[in-house]
Order: structure tokens, then C-alpha cells, then sequence
């Protein structure tokens, strides 16, 4: 049985600010669910406030322009990114990285900013997103601040949000449009699974980067590579930035054999 709690819903971000600012370390947002259910049932979580941000109108929404690129609002589900003009265009390894996410039901459900704010290792929108150098927009009732999502996982299941700070959008640079890209993940079974491993990699005529999940307390992203870069290179700037540890799904090595092997395959893929 869930415990008890106040359902806020906010009708915009002003509402939200100020509900974050006052119930600031007794609430919890509340976007697609998918997780947070799972939380407050298992009692991991007695939250007193539940703030749904689903009916906020500016926080809903994707957009696309040549000077700063794309903006994913924070209540995007997997298959809005999945289905839209600009993403299958510009940045297909989002979409492609968004249908990899559990089942139907779930990417009609999961929000692509709650895949960030979870912060599992694993997070399928993780290691995309910082294979393409995205950034995440914080807002609360103190003002608006932009950090690199590489910069924002702190620790598993930690981050840089602050009590009363909402992740209100994501923005993928317009440099990274149209970047070639690969993405490989490895999962135990053929149905809908977290990864054991997973590599995305975007490349550009200026840069290349590969973003690690499931091999670190956080996803995590190379160096900025040189599109050029030979993939002995790119090997060795992702054995720099992973640690992967022996758990239940899988072993270290193991791990670091597939990350290998998952650049290998994707690399060529890249030119
Ligand atoms: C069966 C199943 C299969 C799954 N498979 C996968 C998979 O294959 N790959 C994968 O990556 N994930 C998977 N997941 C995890 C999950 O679906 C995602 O992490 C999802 O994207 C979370 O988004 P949500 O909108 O449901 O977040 P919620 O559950 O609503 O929220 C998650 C957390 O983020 C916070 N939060 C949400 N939005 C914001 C915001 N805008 N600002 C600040 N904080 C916020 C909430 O307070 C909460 O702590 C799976 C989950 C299930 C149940």
C-alpha cells in the first residue's frame, strides 16, 4: 500500500517554483511515474508533497532552431522524441536511444528528463545525451541555471538538482545536428531490460565522443575526440572514463570486454 501524500498539481512554472520553495525536502516531482512508483511503493521514499508537472504547458514540448539547437521539455516522453521531425532528422541516435527503453507502455510513459533526474547508471538517455554534449536547464524560484549534463550526475541515483529546482529542459547543441552515430546496448534477455553495458557514439566534422552506461557509479562521456581519431584511440579514451564493478548481471570483465567490442563495431558505422 502506498503511504500517504499530498497530490500538487501546478498549472505553471511560477506555481511550481513557488511549491518547490515551500515544501523544499518534502516533496518529490512527479512526471511520468515510472520510477517514482516503484519508489514510493517499495517504501524507499515517504515523500509528504507529490508535485505532478505533467499539466504544465511550458515545460511540455520539443523545438528545434539553428542557433541553439534542440529543446526537450521536461514532460517529453520516449515516444514524442521518437516520433519527432526534428530528432529523426538532426539527432536520430536520440530516437534511436529512446526506443530502447523498456516496453511500449513504458515510452509512452517514461519522460526523458526523469531518465536524467533518476540517475541510474544505466540510464538509456544518459550516455546519448552526452555523446551529443547536451546540457540540462534547472529552474526554481532563485533564477534559471544551465549545467553540462556531464557535470550533473554527482553519484548513483545523485545529481546537481537542488531541493526546490525542477529540470525544466534539456538542450542538444546545433553543432551535434546531424551527427553520425552508433549505439549498441547489451542486455540479458531479448525483451525489455535495463543494460549491462551500453555505447553511444556521435561524431561531427569537429568533434567525436562516446557516452558509457552501466560501467560507472554514473553514465559517463570521453574526452572531446578528434573526428578523426583512430578507434584505438577512442578504446583507450573510454577504458580513461569507466569502472565498471562485478555485480549480479555481470562481471568487470566482462563489462570492459563488450565496451570494447560494442566501439569496435560501432566505429566503423561513423564515416
Ligand atoms: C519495467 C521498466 C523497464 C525500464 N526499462 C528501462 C530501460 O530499458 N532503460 C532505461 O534507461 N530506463 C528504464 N526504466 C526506467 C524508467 O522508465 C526511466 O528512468 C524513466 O525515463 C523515468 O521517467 P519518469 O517520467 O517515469 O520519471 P518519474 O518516475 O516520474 O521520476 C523519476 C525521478 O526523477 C524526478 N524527476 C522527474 N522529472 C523531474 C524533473 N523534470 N525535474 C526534477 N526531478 C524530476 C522524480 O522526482 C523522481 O525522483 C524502466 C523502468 C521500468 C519500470
Amino acid at each position: 500500500m502506498l503511504q500517504e501524500f499530498n497530490y500538487l498539481a501546478p498549472k505553471s512554472k511560477n506555481e511550481l517554483y513557488t511549491l518547490l520553495k515551500k515544501h523544499a525536502g518534502k516533496s518529490r516531482i512527479l512526471a511520468g511515474g515510472t520510477d517514482i512508483l516503484v519508489e514510493l511503493h517499495n517504501h524507499w521514499i515517504a515523500p509528504a508533497n507529490l508535485i505532478d508537472i505533467k499539466k504544465i504547458k511550458e515545460l511540455q514540448g520539443i523545438t528545434f532552431n539553428d542557433s541553439e539547437g534542440l529543446s526537450i521539455g521536461a514532460t517529453t516522453v520516449c515516444i514524442d522524441l521518437i516520433n519527432d521531425k526534428n530528432v529523426k532528422q538532426y539527432y536520430p541516435l536520440l530516437a534511436d536511444a529512446a526506443g530502447r527503453i523498456g516496453s511500449p507502455q513504458l515510452r509512452n510513459r517514461a519522460t526523458i528528463a526523469g531518465n536524467l533526474c533518476t540517475a541510474s547508471p544505466c540510464a538509456d538517455m544518459g550516455c546519448s545525451l552526452l555523446a551529443l554534449g547536451a546540457s540540462v536547464e534547472l529552474g526554481s524560484a532563485d533564477g534559471v541555471r544551465v549545467i553540462p549534463l556531464k557535470d550533473f550526475f554527482t553519484g548513483p541515483k545523485k545529481t546537481q538538482i537542488k531541493p526546490h529546482e525542477v529540470l525544466q529542459r534539456i538542450i542538444v547543441p546545433a553543432e551535434m545536428a546531424g551527427a553520425k552515430y552508433g549505439m549498441r546496448k547489451l542486455k540479458r534477455i531479448k525483451g525489455h531490460d535495463i543494460a549491462l553495458v551500453s555505447v553511444a557514439i556521435a561524431r561531427t566534422s569537429k568533434v567525436m565522443r562516446a557516452g558509457i552506461g552501466s560501467c560507472a557509479p554514473t553514465p559517463v562521456v570521453t574526452a572531446d575526440l578528434s573526428p578523426d581519431a583512430k578507434v584505438a584511440r577512442v578504446i583507450s579514451a573510454v577504458e580513461q572514463v569507466v569502472s565498471p564493478i562485478d555485480d549480479v548481471r555481470a562481471s568487470r570483465d566482462y563489462r570492459l570486454f563488450m565496451t570494447r567490442d560494442f566501439v569496435e563495431k560501432i566505429y566503423p558505422e561513423l564515416f
